[in-house]
């Protein structure tokens, strides 16, 4: 059995906001197996991934019988580009995680790939989603005497991994993971073996790569491109991969249903440089644009977007209304994501320092003003009036996807249903908010076309599309029976 060397840097500093102890987040997973310089790989698949996650990045790699593991707060770029980290990475297989948890515990201990010492040799694992019944997972392990380490949901996938009676590890995992509801897109890494799998309704993405006689996973096909690596296929719903010196060897643990991936990574959180569902992300976010300009066409002398990820859509737009597209808003980029401050006093800041108009293209001028999406508003406000202080004539919001009205519970960042404006707002409620002159929002059935179903399947929706309709596509366990767990408050409190 190999022995392990787990250093991990401690960073004790982080603000107060970040104490709460709520399991959201968002993330992106790399691996890599059967290549000299794996771990440098691994940095450089992050990076790529980065907008997945900036509060903190991971890298374990096997070598020679250990284990090797660092894991850092803060951005691939600040902790992982300099030798002596990718000297204490050595190996020739790795995987890799960025995280962003607004709200979960961002500490240390909670930072992947997490990593145990199994009875069948050590096991490293990167997750990204969220399990929906990892409480209660967790009380009833808590219950047996499982002791944990951190307050990660996905700390509940190693237990239940250590605690199967299976002999092989891949029958360990797959009883693992017949437990699990939500969402997860997994890369793990063993002393012979990269392992990849995606729930099976496949919420959340998982590609798989190629690089001469490597194989790569990423939550992203960007992190391929930025190695070199030949995009191979998607990893199906329900599927695991399983990656050794003799290729790659797929398991299906589950019964095969209907994928429903999240369309919100279309709308926003893939990179549109990526390719995702067999299409460019940014054609289709280009697609949603057009079809938000045959829906809520309006007379105006310019299309602008706000930076960056309402660009593709404003194109989209402009291209087919024939209003020229201008860059009316310049995006300072050394400010972090607007979300990055869970706190609504510091993200109006940081809307501010984000986002400037450019005074030629406002003054005077009617304008479609397009973003990809509106969560609790106060994008869309702080710019509207940004516009009007400017001078702008008329502004009309177009929002390239629907009222996102119900928080989403796989991965991605939302506010309580209470905190998204369109949850107890309606459209024109929300334009006096603004104060804009009109504002418009893209179709569910618009979404649906651009991805092309004439129509959405209502018994058997063709994507998870919960944040605008409410209709989850899991049970929700946790929030049925939401009890609280004595060893996660202990950790919160030695926190
Ligand atoms: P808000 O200002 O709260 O309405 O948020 C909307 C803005 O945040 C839009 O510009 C989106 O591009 C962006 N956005 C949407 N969803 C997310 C998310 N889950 N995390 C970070 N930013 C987001």
């Amino acid at each position: 059995m190999p022995s392990s060397r787990i250093a991990d840097e401690s960073v004790p500093q982080f603000p107060d906001w970040l104490g709460t102890d709520k399991l959201h987040e968002e993330c992106g997973v790399f691996g890599v197996f059967n290549h000299p310089d794996a771990s440098a790989l691994t940095v450089l698949g992050l990076h790529a991934l980065q907008h997945r996650g900036q509060e903190a990045a991971g890298i374990v790699t096997f070598d020679n019988g250990q284990f090797f593991s660092e894991r850092r707060l803060g951005l691939v770029s600040e902790h992982f580009t300099k030798a002596p980290v990718l000297n204490r990475l050595p190996g020739q297989s790795a995987i890799g995680h960025v995280r962003y948890s607004t709200q979960g515990e961002t500490i240390l201990r909670n930072v992947q790939p997490l990593f145990a010492e199994l009875g069948s040799g050590g096991f490293a694992l990167g997750h990204n989603g969220n399990l929906t019944n990892a409480r209660t997972l967790r009380s009833s392990l808590i219950r047996d005497g499982a002791i944990f380490q951190s307050t990660s949901d996905t700390e509940v996938v190693l237990q239940l991994i250590a605690r199967s009676k299976k002999s092989r590890i891949i029958d360990r995992f797959i009883e693992a993971l017949r437990q699990l509801e939500g969402a997860y897109a997994l890369t793990c890494l063993t002393n012979k073996k990269l392992i990849g799998a995606r729930d099976p309704l496949g919420i959340r993405p998982l590609m798989l790569g190629k690089l001469n006689d490597s194989y790569v996973l990423a939550s992203e096909t960007c992190a391929f491109d930025i190695i070199g690596a030949e995009f191979v296929r998607e990893i199906e719903n329900g599927e695991i991969v399983v990656i050794t010196k003799d290729g790659v060897e797929s398991h299906w643990p589950f019964p095969k249903i209907p994928a429903r991936p999240c369309i919100f990574e279309y709308i926003y959180f893939h990179r549109p440089d990526s390719i995702l569902g067999g299409r460019c992300v940014y054609q289709v976010r280009k697609e949603f644009g057009a079809q938000l300009a045959r829906e809520n066409g309006v007379d105006a002398d310019v299309v602008i977007a706000v930076p960056d990820s309402g660009v593709p859509a404003a194109i989209g737009y402009s291209q087919h209304s024939g209003i020229p597209y201008e860059l009316g808003i310049i995006r300072n980029h050394y400010v972090g994501r607007t979300f990055i401050e869970p706190e609504q006093r510091i993200r109006q800041l940081g809307v501010k320092l984000k986002h400037n108009p450019t005074l030629c293209e406002v003054k005077g001028k009617r304008m479609v003003l397009i973003d990809d999406s509106i969560v609790r508003g106060t994008t869309s406000m702080k710019i509207v009036q940004m516009m009007y202080e400017r001078g702008a004539k008329e502004v009309h919001m177009r929002i390239a996807c629907p009222p996102i009205a119900w928080p989403d519970y796989y991965g991605i960042d939302t506010p309580d249903r209470e905190h998204l404006l369109a949850a107890t707002n309606n459209q024109e409620q929300m334009r006096k908010m603004m104060g804009c002159d009109s504002l418009a929002f893209l179709s569910l059935e618009g979404i649906y076309s651009v991805m092309g179903h004439p129509q959405r399947n209502a018994s058997q929706p063709q994507f998870t599309d919960h944040c605008f309709t409410g209709d989850y596509p899991t049970r929700l366990r946790d929030l049925e029976d939401p009890a609280p767990i004595r060893q996660l408050s202990l950790l919160a409190e030695a926190s």
